[in-house]
């Protein structure tokens, strides 16, 4: 793994390798864009670069350094990550104890709290007080999906690197041509990924699984009726892993009631599910244009209500009457 690898970020990897070369690293940064986008391996990399023995444009991920960081125990990187869905005063105030103590193996030490939008109010404060106090040999790096979750007096400290989100076109070009997904799977985890090619990654690993998601919602439209309820993310018990699931079993339930609108209206747009195009012209007739529309826009508006920490059961209850009154 090297900087090189990460995909579509060219613009930020130019400027970290500028900034390392002229010896201008800030004291903090804040990596901004969505889940899976590559800001964490971006991170890393970076890490690497700062603490290489053998840096040369590029860390050397051979080096002891380059191994260790890459294996997560290097002494001098600290890695900290939301406990129940929030970055805690404690992880702060440790956090700030190692910022004062001098590095161990490196010159610089490298700080990386991932999901940021969790710090709470009472972390946010803390992590101000020791941007406000930098050191010389430390980097704090803040990865977020989200820059009106944080203080604006944190955000204003730290480097913004905002990094691209890549087109369904691109994470499909990665996955066929990278990864040998066939084209009519790829298109189908392109549009589940949403600009992300972590997501599309990490689908591409739960191919299997997702196909047969969505025959089994795919069901759910042919019989109008309502089997999501029956599926194992229901039993879920982390709450925000649930509704990230369920979030993924509605956007393969929107698929479906948007191919159909594209078959019944002829647009000329590639459908999501290519590969089950038959079944589409089957389904043609069992929805009207106007109900293709409203079923569309309730479950955009489900989507909603759950991401807005709704109730999921009820939400889905309403859902499913609204669905197929
Ligand atoms: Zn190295």
């Amino acid at each position: 793994m090297s900087f090189k690898e990460i995909v579509n970020q060219d613009h930020i990897v130019n400027f970290l390798l500028s900034s390392y070369k002229a010896d201008r690293i800030s004291g903090a940064y804040l990596f901004l864009g969505s889940d899976g986008i590559g800001r964490t391996k971006m991170a890393k990399e970076f890490a690497k670069l700062i603490n290489c023995k053998n840096a040369k444009g590029d860390c050397c991920d051979v080096c002891p350094s380059c191994k260790k960081i890459e294996e997560g125990n290097y002494v001098d990187i600290h890695w900290f990550k939301p406990i129940n869905n929030a970055i805690t005063i404690s992880q702060v105030r440790e956090l700030e104890k190692y910022v004062y103590l001098k590095p161990y193996e490196s010159d610089k030490k490298v700080f990386i709290i991932c999901d940021a939008q969790c710090l709470t109010e009472e972390s946010s404060n803390a992590l101000l007080k020791t941007l406000e106090e930098p050191t010389d040999d430390s980097v704090i790096i803040l990865i977020a999906n989200d820059i009106s979750a944080l203080l604006p007096t944190i955000t204003s400290r730290c480097q913004k690197v905002i990094f691209n989100s890549i087109d369904e076109a691109g994470i499909e070009d990665i996955l066929v041509h990278k990864h040998k997904v066939p084209l009519s799977h790829a298109h189908f985890i392109s549009y589940l990924a949403e600009g992300s090619p972590g997501k599309a990654l990490e689908f591409k690993d739960l191919r299997e699984d997702l196909l047969q998601k969505r025959s089994h919602i795919l069901n759910s439209v042919y019989f109008r009726k309502f089997s999501l309820f029956k599926m194992e993310e229901f039993s879920i018990k982390d709450n925000t892993q649930k509704r990230k699931s369920i979030n993924l079993l509605l956007d393969i339930l929107l698929s479906w009631f948007r191919d159909l609108l594209v078959v019944k209206t002829g647009v000329d747009t590639p459908l999501i599910n290519l590969d089950k195009k038959e079944d589409l012209l089957k389904l043609n007739n069992q929805y009207s244009r106007e109900e293709l529309i409203k079923n569309i826009s309730t479950i955009c508006d489900t989507k909603f209500f759950i991401n807005s920490n709704l109730n999921v059961k009820l939400t889905l209850s309403k859902m499913r009457s609204d669905l197929w009154k």
